[in-house]
């Protein structure tokens, strides 16, 4: 099996710390004793490391000493190490220069952190506002505190607008947003988000889960106060995450999690917490995940502006087209006339931030089948078909998103493919064909 041509539009400075991702060229087992090289569709699950993450983490495995904890030789290596790993992550996202960074495990971590923080500052009354098309990692640590669940419309407009309203109805400490969806890559205009919630005194969290690997974010910019990413969506291993934003709230909250670390002064009947990040990162950090973050911020960030946005837009521009040629085959939107797909799910075409107000979505694409296979059991058999017999990655399910799966008409599951930094146009091909023979002559 020969190589896929190179991804079309990175081809900038930078394109070596990017390509190949460690992985990138796996060959994979078929039924029936064949191999070919594995089509990765599922980005948005877990991306793979890149090579400069694997390379900058087994430097710093030698060094294996106390992050914080010791003024030896090994000690002092990591603790520079890790706060450099902190300054790293903390330029990627344009954080202001007072904002802190927490290493956590995961954006799930980081919600429930910031969660358990509004609930100190504002009160376990405190009013949190998110929308009904939310990762359940962006719904459900809001119910310790008062959640207000906002539907939404059918345009990003009326979405915004139902927003306002709900804000101005009642004091809201928080507008908790996603960056954008990890079912249908839309996403809402980040700056008007800000606005829009300051206008009623609210902050604004975004998750960016899967915004962070495809958009470069300006937190200083935008004045999005709050943003939470995930390593293993960024081209770094699992175990490390982070929550980035203003420090009072996290300041003002015990710590997420009590020990070592997390102190000032210690006696057997009292207690004095060190301020964020080290108030909420209790215990011996973790190191490796943290440098790991911080290399893929570092490539990504070393990346020519556009050239992820083209790479990205091309590429899901060519999936929905792909798809939209299937025989029933829908793919699933939540504001259709606004992102490039028709009411029935099918028409691509390119839609630009000024016509719209709202940013092309990013590569991540969801889609059913009508007919005899809309049932959910015709997914699962699809993706392990397309696993089985094709080598292609993709997700069948319901995305930890099931209300959002509910309103799209899609409550057994849908499939979704999503691309990144070592998808190429070829991957995509592969899957049209493999699904096209899947349609037409599959089980
Ligand atoms: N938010 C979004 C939009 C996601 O896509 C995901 C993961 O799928 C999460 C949050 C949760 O991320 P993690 O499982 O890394 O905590």
């Amino acid at each position: 099996s020969s190589a896929p041509p190179p991804a079309p539009h990175l081809s900038g400075p930078g394109r070596e710390a990017l390509l190949p991702v460690v992985g990138g060229d796996l060959e994979v087992p078929l039924v029936g004793g064949g191999r070919a090289r594995h089509a990765n569709l599922d980005y948005a699950a877990s991306a793979p490391s890149l090579v400069t993450v694997a390379e900058q983490v087994a430097q710093l495995l030698p060094y294996s000493a106390s992050v914080h904890r010791g003024a030896g030789f090994g000690s002092q290596v990591c603790t520079a190490v890790y706060e450099g790993a902190r300054a790293e992550v903390g330029r990627f996202l344009g954080a202001r220069r007072d904002d802190a960074v927490v290493f956590t495990r995961n954006t799930t971590d980081a919600v429930n952190l910031l969660a358990h923080c509004v609930g100190h500052t504002a009160g376990r009354s405190a009013r949190v506002v998110v929308l009904d098309l939310e990762h359940h990692a962006n719904l459900l640590p809001w119910s310790a505190v008062r959640r207000r669940v906002v539907a939404a419309r059918p345009t990003p407009e009326e979405t915004l607008d139902a927003l306002a309203t709900e804000l101005r109805a009642e004091p809201t400490a928080l507008l908790a947003v996603t960056g954008a969806s990890n079912v249908t890559g839309e996403r809402l205009p980040l700056a008007r988000l800000a606005a829009l919630a300051h206008a009623s005194g609210a902050r604004l969290f975004v998750d960016a889960a899967q915004l962070a690997p495809h958009r470069r974010i300006d937190l200083a910019g935008l004045d999005v106060d709050y943003l939470a990413l995930s390593g293993h969506k960024l081209y770094a291993p699992f175990g490390a995450g982070a929550l980035v934003g203003r420090r009072d709230w996290l300041d003002a909250a015990p710590p997420y999690l009590a020990g070592g670390g997390a102190v000032r002064e210690v006696t057997v009947t009292s207690v004095a917490w060190a301020d964020a990040p080290a108030r909420h990162e209790a215990g011996t950090p973790n190191l490796p995940g943290a440098v790991a973050l911080a290399a893929a911020c570092r490539a990504l960030g070393a990346l020519p502006a556009d050239a992820l946005v083209e790479h990205d837009e091309a590429l899901r521009h060519r999936l929905v087209k792909g798809l939209a040629g299937l025989p029933d085959v829908r793919v699933l939107s939540r504001w259709p006339a606004a992102t490039g797909i028709s009411s029935t799910g099918t028409a691509a075409t390119g839609t630009s931030d000024t016509d719209t107000g709202v940013g092309a979505p990013v590569g991540v694409v969801t889609f059913t089948f009508a007919g005899d296979r809309a049932a959910g059991a015709a997914t699962d058999l699809a993706a392990a078909y397309l696993a089985a017999e094709h080598g292609i990655s993709l997700r069948a399910g319901r995305f930890c998103a099931h209300p959002l799966l509910d309103q799209l008409g899609a409550p057994a599951g849908a499939l979704r493919a999503s691309v990144g930094v070592g998808s190429s146009a070829a991957d995509v091909d592969r899957l049209i064909e493999a699904l096209d023979l899947f349609l037409t002559s599959g089980p």
